[in-house]
């Protein structure tokens, strides 16, 4: 066979080729914007000429700070194709984060949107080696700004060269793109895509058994284009030659609901939150979702709660999707198999709220306690990964020797799997409770906990224990005007769970610690708490 390499361009070319017509429309902060394929070809060949016009050269990087619009996309392309990297960084990093990666990944040239320009202002001392930046803007002149030297994006691509070739004879495994993920402590890790595993992973999402991407789709991707390269889908819409619907700038849930209506679009992917809030204008609204085939939902758990409210009451089939930055991020996806169709609506959703079944290209192993685990559904281990589009370690990263071992990536995710092979996810490594050579998982307790009608939050950590190694503590806070005792919460418990699994303490607390993003604190709350019952463990 020919060693032809897969690279980003090709995706693009063809969409220029085939899908010329179909369109990438982008809702901008004065309306909303209609380019075709042919229009996004042309104008990502001018960016590309001016990018190396600039001096970006083979394996140089150049970084986004933007929201999810054409221009963006224009960036997904043109860079790769000059054989740079595209960084895409995460607008909503603080200051010092924001400052590091852009030094640690050696940005030459940052493309921000005129409206985030404060967030790169803020840091301009602290980053010297950015040669150009290029603001994207709707605007005929470019804002004030102590940034220099600055370019006016669609000034620069008037001078661009609208037929200029993408790099021909690049080596698929050479640097594409770049992600950086929070760290529970320290600073942001860095992920580099290849053009191979890019496409590979794209290729992955047209399957009709994971999300099924096709060309007939009207694709809304709601997830950060900063977002592990908003979980891959404007690559793979252009290269299908979907029609690419991209939210803007500071979107509502009323807006998406708005954009779905008029767009009539059949595919959207995003987090848990963008969901609830979804629902909340649908309730509120008269927006006609009928277009839509299938949500993709993933990040975090999604709850069966929402899973339900769409399929229920808008008839729109719900998909649950696991993945994380160092895996592109397709990994798991929940779709029951053929001979399960038989099951009860709630059995089904049983399975269908779990992470799900390995995508196919992928390898999996389930490391315990005392190695592979059972599936049973019940014995819990660390989920391990290999794969064309998995990381083999971070950037320049010292922290590489602990994700990375023995050839697999080591998720940091605990998970069970049932008999059928669907993986659910139970806890992280760290907040997982070690109790006498077992596991207990803190977020069963937790939601078991909160699902009581007096709990409005519940958070489960482990403090040390001289004889099981770990017990669990479980702190709760309570909502407001109710009230509940110790023992009611245990008898609450008891019948749901196996007696050890019991925490060894309740504790009612004002407020739960969290983190900048709203997520607990639990390395706060076990600190915290083990102090509290040091003396108890030193007996
Ligand atoms: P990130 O790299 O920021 O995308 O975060 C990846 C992490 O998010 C994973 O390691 C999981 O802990 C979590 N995650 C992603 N998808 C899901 C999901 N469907 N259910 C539960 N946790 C998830």
């Amino acid at each position: 066979m020919m060693k032809t390499p897969l690279t980003i361009s090709m995706m693009l070319e063809r969409a220029e080729i085939f899908f010329p017509k179909k369109q990438v429309i982008s809702r901008m902060k004065g309306g909303v914007v209609r380019h075709t394929y042919k229009e996004i070809g042309e104008r990502t060949r001018r960016l590309a000429s001016m990018l190396k016009q600039l001096g970006v050269g083979v394996g140089d990087r150049v970084g986004t700070f933007a929201w999810n619009h054409h221009r963006h996309l224009e960036a997904y392309f043109a860079i790769p194709g000059i054989g740079a990297v595209l960084h895409t960084i995460n607008i909503r990093l603080s200051p010092q984060h924001i400052a590091y990666i852009i030094n640690h990944a050696d940005d030459r040239v940052l493309l921000i949107d005129d409206d985030l320009l404060p967030a790169i202002e803020a840091v301009k001392d602290e980053i010297p080696n950015v040669r150009a930046f290029i603001i994207m803007t709707d605007a005929d002149e470019l804002p004030e700004t102590a940034l220099a030297p600055v370019y006016h994006y669609e000034k620069l691509l008037a001078d661009g060269d609208p037929a200029f070739p993408f790099l021909k004879d690049l080596d698929e495994y050479q640097p594409a793109g770049m992600c950086y993920t929070s760290a529970t402590t320290g600073q942001p890790k860095g992920v580099v895509y290849t053009h191979r595993s890019t496409v590979l992973h794209a290729m992955a999402l047209g399957l009709a058994d994971t999300l099924g991407l096709c060309e007939r789709d009207v694709a809304m991707p709601i997830v950060p284009m900063f977002h592990v390269n908003a979980w891959g889908m404007p690559f793979a819409a252009t290269w299908f030659g979907s029609t690419t619907v991209m939210p803007g700038p500071a979107f509502t849930p009323n807006v998406l609901a708005e954009l779905i209506e008029t767009e009539r679009v059949t595919i959207v992917a995003g987090v848990p939150t963008i969901w609830l809030g979804l629902l909340q204008a649908l309730e509120k609204g008269r927006y006609d979702v009928s277009s839509l085939t299938r949500v993709i939902c993933g990040g975090s758990a999604a709850p069966k709660g929402v899973i339900r409210a769409f399929e229920e009451k808008y008839g729109i089939p719900f998909i649950h999707a696991y993945g994380m930055t160092e895996t592109s991020p397709l990994v798991l996806v929940s779709r029951p198999k053929s001979y399960q169709d038989g099951l009860s609506y709630e059995e089904k959703l049983d399975i269908r709220a779990k992470q799900g079944l390995l995508a196919l290209g992928l390898e999996m192993k389930v490391i315990g306690q005392n190695g592979p685990v059972r599936w049973d559904g019940k014995e819990m281990g660390e989920l391990c990964l290999r794969g064309p589009w998995i990381a083999a370690e971070y950037y320049n990263d010292e922290r590489t020797k602990e994700t990375f071992r023995d050839g697999w990536l080591h998720t940091g995710d605990v998970v069970t799997v049932d008999e059928e092979g669907f993986v659910k996810i139970v806890d992280r490594t760290k907040d997982v409770i070690k109790s006498g050579g077992e596991w207990i998982s803190s977020v069963d307790l937790e939601n078991a906990l909160m699902a009581h009608e007096a709990v409005f939050e519940a958070a489960v950590v482990a403090v040390p224990h001289p004889k099981w190694q770990e017990r669990p503590i479980a702190c709760v806070v309570l909502k407001e005007g109710k009230s509940v005792t110790k023992e009611e919460l245990y008898d609450f418990l008891r019948p749901q769970f196996a007696k050890w699994w019991l925490p060894d303490d309740i504790v009612f607390l004002d407020e739960i610690p969290k983190t900048s993003v709203g997520k607990f604190l639990k390395r706060k709350l076990r600190d915290e708490m083990a102090a509290r019952y040091a003396d108890a463990a030193a007996e």
